[in-house]
């Protein structure tokens, strides 16, 4: 039934949906029950049970987000960490090796640091825009190879399409966090990807209400993982899953509108005479701007800058907007600003927050859907006051 629907605007209304529908309903009904009857004979992972990811919310679920990066199979889990940790958990055991770019979402970043070698699962950070640094990195027992789309704070895009081609020469499970993306403008699995993981939480769901992950990939990986995650537990309740279902449907809609506003805001800031810089893989000056062009259907709505001046200026800056909220996280309908060296990056010390041009002046922000002129107002005045 899937395959009649070609368009991904057409896929977040469409795919997944029960046939026929139940009872009529038009929307997805919440199937708010812990188990469901059954006399047994079903294998332990097939006996419906919220823990075990398989009531009809999950299921209407896991095929929507499948169609939408044109894979075989989907999960959703509790949260992107879960998404991430469970898969990770799944892939890798003691005396195993794993290599990772090093600008990794703080979350993952911390699991990768701090709980990895307590399991004997050993690690090396590559540089994912220089290919040829990768084979040094490799040992007998390396099994995975992980990379974001789009890093954070600095909106770097790495070498995707080589990371690729490396995992599949060396035999190695290929994943990428494509949370800064989005199916609408980046789809891994086409490329090559095994695996495509998601803090729904953020775009997917993109309404800043949820917490909630998904893992979208090769069937045979993520049935082993939906295994890990039943014994885990971390798995979605059902109301969340509703959430996130109807969140799916505007997807395009706010992420094209995103793109849009986020370029806008991008080049006004970029001619800004208070900026020093702008990140933004949708600008020319950009160092990976053609590669982005090539991969990706736009540019997504995150963008940082470094404003000139002083952390005083900056706090200045922060203090004069009036449309942004100054939060973390990202990917919802309002606009948000945050402070990287206050925030996702205050555990690294200064001198090495300046190294990695994690500077005090570096703003992140969050586009919304809110009138771009309005927004460009609003910064234009701040940055004055600033
Ligand atoms: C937020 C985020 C995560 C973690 O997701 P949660 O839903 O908060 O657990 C992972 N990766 C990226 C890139 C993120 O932005």
């Amino acid at each position: 039934m899937d395959n009649v629907f070609k368009h991904i605007e057409t896929k977040l209304i469409h795919s997944g949906e029960p046939d026929p529908r139940i009872l009529g309903a038009v929307s997805m009904p919440i199937f708010q029950s812990a188990m469901y009857e059954t006399y047994g004979g079903e294998g332990y992972h097939d006996i419906a049970y919220i823990r075990l990811n398989n009531t009809p919310n999950h299921a209407a679920l896991h095929d929507k987000l499948a169609a939408l990066e044109n894979a075989e199979s989907a999960l959703v889990t509790a949260s992107g960490m879960a998404a991430i940790t469970t898969s990770l958990l799944t892939l890798l055991s003691s005396g195993d090796h794993v290599l990772f770019q090093p600008d990794l979402y703080g979350g993952t970043r911390g699991f990768v640091i701090n709980d990895l070698p307590a399991l004997g699962i050993a690690y090396d950070f590559i540089d994912a825009s220089t290919p040829d640094s990768w084979e040094s990195k490799l040992r007998a027992k390396t099994k995975v190879i992980y990379v974001e789309t789009i890093s954070n704070p600095l909106m770097g895009v790495g070498d995707l399409e080589a990371v690729v081609n490396f995992a599949k020469s060396h035999n190695l499970v290929s994943i990428i966090d494509n949370t800064f993306a989005s199916p609408i403008n980046f789809r891994p699995p086409e490329l090559g990807y095994d695996l495509s993981i998601h803090s729904c939480t953020k775009y997917l769901n993109g309404h800043s209400d949820i917490v909630a992950g998904t893992i979208i990939g090769r069937r045979d990986l993520v049935e082993k993982i939906k295994h890990k995650l039943d014994h885990l537990g971390g798995s979605l309740d059902p109301h969340a899953c509703f959430l996130l279902h109807r969140g799916l449907k505007t997807l395009a809609l706010r992420v094209q509108y995103q793109n849009d506003s986020a370029l806008k805001i991008a080049n006004f800031l970029n001619d800004h005479p208070k900026i020093a810089k702008v990140n933004y893989p949708g600008l020319e000056t950009h160092p990976a701007h053609e590669r982005a062009l090539k991969l990706f259907d736009g540019c997504g709505g995150m963008l940082s800058y470094e404003l000139k001046g002083d952390a005083e200026s900056a706090e200045q800056f922060l203090k004069s907007v009036k449309l942004p909220i100054i939060a973390p996280s990202l990917g919802g309908v309002e606009s948000l600003l945050t402070r990287p060296a206050l925030t996702s990056h205050a555990g690294i010390s200064a001198e090495e927050r300046e190294e990695t041009g994690i500077t005090d002046t570096l703003i992140r922000m969050s586009v919304g859907i809110e009138a771009t002129v309005e927004l460009i107002e609003d910064l234009d005045q701040a940055l004055k006051a600033s």
